[in-house]
């Protein structure tokens, strides 16, 4: 239990003040207003402008319970200009009471003009007094939570305003060369102004510091792991300079450029702490490939991981068939093998016989004790959820340890969502792939593509066709695959035509895929399964049916699939009409982009950070004032945080302190 010290708030109120995150009066200052309400002016009835909230005073003519069809309270009510009607659907005895002939009342709400005449459904109102003066300033509306009033907000916030020591924090040398606006000052500001006059510099006050506590906590935490020792891998260059030797290609300038980052970390005696990001495609396997190398040269044993059962395995097929030639056995380990041979490859890793493993989450979940781990490398990384991260770092607390992701996210949201990490990127495509062509094409002109796609498949090539998306329900989406596989059986008889989802047993699923890259099956159907990692050259069309349900990321990945060969590849977006505006400007951003973090930078200007990382799943807090399309602030914060974390501790703990109260130490463990 995390307990709340808030003078002023009863246990219950403080109870409801944890459900926002609200423990300490420090918390309370910087719990800015939502928006703000005008009561500082009374509006005559007669100037009331439909649908805008206004502020009246009224006195109550008539009072009524009525049932029209349902039960509600109707209350009529003048000033000198004319007369209004309240309509309340819900009402305590109390309030019926207060609502009587002659009643003076205040009233904030919105007027409507509705099928009763003009009225305000629910207003929120008070008895008035006499002389009762109008307040001078806007009144705060502040995010509350159920059975939190707004009223206890504003004294609990306003007494805190008074009794929090809003002092600096930061070194004087920063605040100046930052020309950073007084934080008291600002923060009082804001609780009085609306965001849209508040001066700029008030808002990006806040908003750096809310950037500057992140960063020193993330920075923190990144220092602290580095503290841990881990065997130096400096590898002698002789398995490595053998598979690039043997390599068919030569890395890209990208692709060497972060093998000499992902080397050079390797050979410290701490562990590697990397996210290696680069788009589909990009060639990260033979990256990691080398990574596992170097590790076996000093001695050590290296583990890949991936989150899908196909993924897993074709990483273990290119693995085995590039190191087979340099001696070395590659040991594979999922959850659908048979318990014996599962049983053998924990054997032979446990007893170091194998020097590398590749699997899925069997790797964590299972038993697996590696007998000098040195690195562990795992795909996709953000697929798999913090529990499992969590494990697989556990696992390997003294190993060094590379995570790869092929969603790219913009460089100011790595640097904040992963600023414990170091992060390298392939910014550039092996020579010779062909651009993707993507066609937005309704779903009633379906029989068209059919008929394309059985023309191609004559021609020789192959085809993914990407069945609907289920979210919700995973019966309905094998359903719903089973369906589509059914459909395009009937529609297409003289094509060989094969499925795979989650839930094919894993056997019958190799066979299948084994089938499709020896082109004895032309058209694959399939779920998401194949948005990862697969990879078959000659096939060369994708559609997506229900384009509009996938998000962009998905999208992005799963038209990765083709344009991997010679052929002049397209991808076809199926989308079921009417298209609302945000599923039509999402659709148009993958149509009209092929980078994928260009991509990623549009799809989280259009959803927010929060829901962009999805922000359960990160664990992290969702910044409240920082916009993280402000590269240079985020840069400044970075920096500032640097340098306080190395030449004022005592600052940034202060800091830290101020920001994340309590919730410092559960950031930590993330
Ligand atoms: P991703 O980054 O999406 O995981 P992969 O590692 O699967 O990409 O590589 C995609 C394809 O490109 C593979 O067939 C791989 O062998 C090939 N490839 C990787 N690097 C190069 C390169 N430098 N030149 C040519 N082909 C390459
Ligand atoms: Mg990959």
């Amino acid at each position: 239990m995390i307990k709340t010290s808030i003078p002023g708030a009863t246990p219950l109120v403080a109870d409801k003040l944890k459900n926002l995150g609200l423990l300490t009066q420090a918390d309370l200052v910087l719990h800015l207003p939502l928006r703000f309400e005008d009561e500082t002016r009374i509006t005559l009835i007669a100037a009331a402008v439909p649908d805008a909230a206004a502020q009246f005073d009224v006195t109550v003519i008539s009072s009524e319970i009525v049932y029209r069809p349902r039960r509600q309270l109707i209350c009529r009510v003048e000033d000198a200009s004319g007369t209004l009607q309240f309509r309340f659907l819900n009402f305590y005895p109390s309030q019926q009471k207060v609502l009587q002939p002659g009643a003076r009342l205040r009233v904030f709400g919105e007027v409507r003009g509705g099928f009763w005449g003009t009225e305000m459904i629910h207003p929120r109102f008070r008895v008035l007094h006499d002389d009762e003066a109008l307040p001078t300033e806007l009144t705060p509306v502040y995010p509350t939570t159920a059975g939190l009033g707004q009223a206890t907000l504003r004294r609990l916030i306003g007494r805190a305003l008074q009794e929090v020591d809003l002092g600096e924090t930061l070194p004087d040398p920063i605040v100046k060369r930052l020309q950073l606006a007084d934080l008291a000052a600002s923060v009082r500001l804001l609780h009085v102004t609306p965001h849209e006059t508040a001066p700029p510099a008030a808002r990006q006050r806040i908003a750096f510091d809310e950037l500057l506590a992140q960063q020193i906590s993330l920075r923190q935490a990144y220092a602290a792991r580095r503290m841990h020792q881990a065997p130096r891998l400096a590898g002698d260059g002789a398995l490595t300079g053998r598979l690039l030797a043997a390599l068919p290609f030569r890395l890209t300038d990208a692709q060497a450029r972060v093998w000499q980052e992902i080397s050079r970390d390797l050979a410290e005696p701490h562990p590697m702490q990397r996210l290696l990001q680069g788009d589909v495609g990009s060639g990260k396997t033979v990256v990691a490939a080398l990574a596992m190398l170097q590790t076996v040269e000093a001695g050590h044993q290296a583990a890949l991981m991936a989150p899908t059962e196909i993924l897993a395995e074709q990483h273990y097929r290119k693995l085995a068939a590039w190191l087979a030639p340099l001696g070395l056995e590659v040991a594979w380990l999922s959850g659908s093998q048979k318990k014996k041979d599962k049983q053998a490859s924990i054997a032979k890793v446990g007893a170091g016989k194998t020097a590398l493993l590749v699997g899925t989450h069997a790797l964590i979940e299972e038993n697996v004790e590696f007998a000098r781990l040195g690195l562990a490398i795992v795909d996709e990384q953000h697929r798999f959820g913090v529990r499992q991260r969590l494990a697989l770092k556990q696992k390997g607390l003294h190993s060094h340890q590379l995570a790869m992701s092929a969603t790219p996210i913009p460089r100011t949201l790595a640097m904040s969502v992963y600023a414990d990490l170091d992060v390298s990127v392939i910014d550039e495509l092996p020579p010779g792939r062909t651009k993707v062509v993507t066609k937005l094409v309704g779903a009633a002109r379906r029989h068209e593509i059919v008929a394309r796609v059985r023309e191609l498949c004559r021609s020789g090539r192959q085809v993914y066709w990407v069945c609907p998306l289920i979210e919700e329900s995973e019966v309905l989406q094998l359903k719903t695959a089973e369906e589509t596989y059914a459909h395009l059986m009937a529609e297409l008889p003289e094509l060989r035509i094969g499925l795979v989802h989650g839930r094919i047993k894993s056997d019958a699923k190799a066979a299948v895929m084994a089938a499709f890259v020896k082109n004895e099956i032309q058209l694959l159907v399939a779920t998401t399964v194949i948005e990862v990692g697969v990879d078959v050259p000659n096939a060369s069309l994708m559609v997506i049916e229900h384009a509009e349900r996938f998000g962009l990321a998905q999208l992005h990945q799963l038209r990765g699939r083709v344009g991997r060969g010679a052929a002049e590849s397209a991808c076809i977006l199926l989308y079921e009409q009417p298209l609302s505006e945000t599923a039509r400007a999402r659709l148009k951003i993958i149509y009209e982009n092929s980078d994928g973090f260009e991509i990623a930078r549009q799809d989280l200007h259009l959803r927010g950070p929060g829901e962009f990382i999805g922000s359960r799943q990160s664990g992290l807090p969702l910044l409240r004032f920082a916009d993280l399309e402000d590269t240079a602030l985020v840069e400044a914060a970075r920096a500032a945080a640097e340098e306080m974390l190395a030449e004022w501790p005592g600052h940034a703990e202060r800091h830290l302190a101020r920001w994340l109260g309590g919730r410092a130490e559960l950031l930590r463990k993330r």
